[in-house]
């Protein structure tokens, strides 16, 4: 992954408040064409796949996707440098090659961890 990023923005209608990403050109819930950005920071993962072959790149190394239901409120398809599982709270941003990137918030402690040495 590339150390450039940015702030993942989605769009949000100034007249209902509805967000969405990506951007368009007219609020479907109100019809509303002015749209304020929205700093999509944090979301949930809702679902994973591995894609393991892709078509131009034989032997590359597989790639991790997962839907991400944001805070915001739009869901986005997000990869990650290793895989989710599902309900892992993540952040989000977007690389220098424009895609959006989850990475995980919780790391759940090792059960028992403090006691290893006892
Ligand atoms: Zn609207």
């Amino acid at each position: 992954m590339n150390d450039t990023t940015t702030t993942l923005d989605v769009h949000q209608c100034t007249q209902c408040g509805k967000t969405l990403f990506p951007a368009r050109y007219f609020c479907p819930a109100c019809g509303g064409a002015n749209w304020r950005r929205y700093v999509a920071q944090t979301g949930t993962v809702m679902e994973t796949t591995i894609v393991r072959h892709r078509a131009g790149a034989p032997g590359a190394a597989p790639l991790y996707l997962a839907t991400v239901h944001t805070d915001a409120g739009p869901a986005v398809i997000a990869c990650s440098a290793t895989p989710l599982a599902d309900k892992t709270r993540v952040s989000l941003m977007v690389d220098a090659a424009h895609r959006i990137v989850a990475s995980a918030l919780d790391t759940p402690e090792p059960s028992g961890d403090r006691y290893a040495d006892q």
